[in-house]
């Protein structure tokens, strides 16, 4: 049984904020309840103190402070977890927004970044080289979160995901040590932060192989939800035969209002956003087909990288309800795509939505156990999100959400990908890594063993457990 914050002495407390170059912030300090804020509204977890870390230091001082006062602790990232992992009731939470920095190396292009980074930071420093790293599909996700857990994106077909572009990390582990990890040194960790989230440490740094993505051609098309099937079915057959540079991922959504036309205003539809990294005089060549199947709206175009990535920030602000479900899936089955429409028909809100993305092309190519990343085979990394900005629409958007998964999961792999799952339960996580999960518990007990890091996606350390 952990303390809580209330529990500490607060001379303690004090001598521990005179340790910080950031700040603490308490239940009673004006800023908390903006601190205590995440991405989804439908967190409302309290924790009993923040420290506000500005370099390794700082998280070293608040490791062993938690650890010497048997503090839970939550590490927070960008925020943007669905089911809030960067908070803690009553606990410590490490918050790492104050570790910011990119530093691009064009002699090998390689770029370092902080712990604490969003991912539009990255983009737009890497953008002035011509280089981008493989993230995801909005820009307001923080790199820690995201990389931990896997990072599926517009480039995972042509460059993989962003765990398949790390190269190494500045870890601060449970004792307070502070360590490097790459493929020479602590290899057990470095293999086991690439998918297995924040279960073994505090990343302060990351160093990552970058591509030279400029400008790409892409953008949503959409056809009325009536065709979802008809459309689901090409697609399946299409994407994963397509040239690498093509990616796209498919989703049953509604309109919600401007940018679009007003005709496509609160209609559902089946739609496909389409990032093209290609030469610009292939694009015709390459969407020929995609035309061919005469979509009622397309709105594309080339762009600047971080223009595709920060397309649909602007329609997912902070500070709304979200409750997501979701599947790794090997086909859409005719079964499934009967679901998709008949759920995608019922979409409760206007933002509220489903998204395959496919996994192909160069994300494919690793082996199952090179990382803990176990469904390099399954064709599609799935997930229905229920979102509003009203908490009065909760739990229509959860019901809708957990009945579209309920329908669908027995057409899935198994498991899931850990960066699109709540808190679901053991079962659902020994699902998401499958054959890897022996792997990362015996990990988990050589690094981790009293379960310092345990909110998260969590492996419970078993010294039982232990196996190759
Ligand atoms: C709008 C939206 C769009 C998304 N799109 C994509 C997408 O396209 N592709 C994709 O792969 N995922 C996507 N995600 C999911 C995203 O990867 C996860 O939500 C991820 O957890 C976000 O990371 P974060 O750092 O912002 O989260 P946080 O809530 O801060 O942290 C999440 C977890 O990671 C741990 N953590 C964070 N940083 C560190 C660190 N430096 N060291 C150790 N542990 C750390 C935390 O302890 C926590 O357990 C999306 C999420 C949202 C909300």
């Amino acid at each position: 049984m952990n303390n809580t914050v209330n529990d500490i002495d607060s001379v303690k407390i004090g001598d521990f904020a005179t340790q910080l170059k950031g700040k603490i912030v308490m239940a009673s300090d004006d800023t908390y309840a903006e601190t205590r804020k995440v991405f989804n509204a439908m967190i409302d977890k309290r924790p009993g103190m923040f420290a506000m870390c500005t370099d390794v230091a700082d998280v070293i001082a608040s490791v062993n402070f938690a650890r010497e006062n048997n503090l839970m602790v939550a590490i927070r990232g960008g925020g943007h977890n669905g089911g809030g992992l960067g908070l803690c009731e009553g606990g410590l939470v490490i918050d790492l927004s104050g570790i910011k920095f990119v530093r691009v190396d064009t002699s090998d292009n390689t770029v370092k970044v902080g712990g604490g980074n969003l991912w539009r930071e990255v983009d737009s420093a890497t953008h002035d080289f011509g280089l981008a790293i493989p993230a995801g599909i909005v820009s307001t996700t923080g790199v820690g979160g995201l990389t931990l857990g896997g990072g599926v994106g517009y480039l995972s077909r042509k460059y993989g995901l962003t765990i398949d572009n790390l190269l190494e990390a500045e870890m601060v582990l449970a004792d307070g040590s502070c360590v490097t990890v790459n493929g020479d040194q602590h290899k057990d960790l470095f293999w086991a932060i690439r998918g297995g989230g924040g279960n073994f440490g505090i990343v302060t740094s990351f160093k990552f192989k970058a591509h030279p993505v400029k400008t790409v051609f892409g953008g949503p098309t959409l056809w009325p939800i009536e065709r979802t099937k008809e459309i689901m079915e090409w697609f399946d057959g299409f994407i994963h035969k397509a040239p690498e540079e093509l990616n796209g991922f498919i989703a049953t959504l509604t309109i919600p209002g401007p940018p679009f036309p007003e005709h496509l205003h609160n209609k559902k539809f089946c739609g496909i956003v389409w990032c093209y990294l290609g030469d610009s005089d292939k694009v015709d060549e390459v969407f020929k087909e995609i035309r061919s199947r005469a979509p009622l709206f397309e709105h594309m175009g080339a762009m600047p990288y971080p223009a595709i990535q920060t397309m649909f920030d602007g329609m997912f602000p902070p500070g709304m309800q979200w409750y997501w479900r979701a599947d790794f899936f090997n086909e859409i089955t005719p079964e499934a795509r009967a679901k998709h429409l008949e759920f995608g028909s019922r979409i409760p809100t206007p933002l509220s939505q489903m998204h395959l993305y496919p996994i192909s092309g160069a994300a494919s190519e690793p082996a199952k156990d090179a990382t803990p990343w176990a469904y390099r085979d399954a064709k599609y990394a799935g997930v229905i999100v229920g979102v509003d900005p009203d908490p009065e629409n909760a739990d229509k958007i959860t019901k809708w959400c957990k009945d579209y998964w309920e329908a669908l999961h027995p057409y899935s792999a198994g498991g899931a990908y850990s960066n699109f799952m709540m808190d679901e339960g053991e079962d659902r996580l020994r699902a998401a890594y499958g054959s890897n999960y022996g792997q990362l518990v015996a990990i988990k007990n050589k690094y981790d063993p009293n379960n310092f890091f345990r909110v998260n996606q969590n492996i419970k350390p078993t010294l039982t457990e232990i196996k190759s």
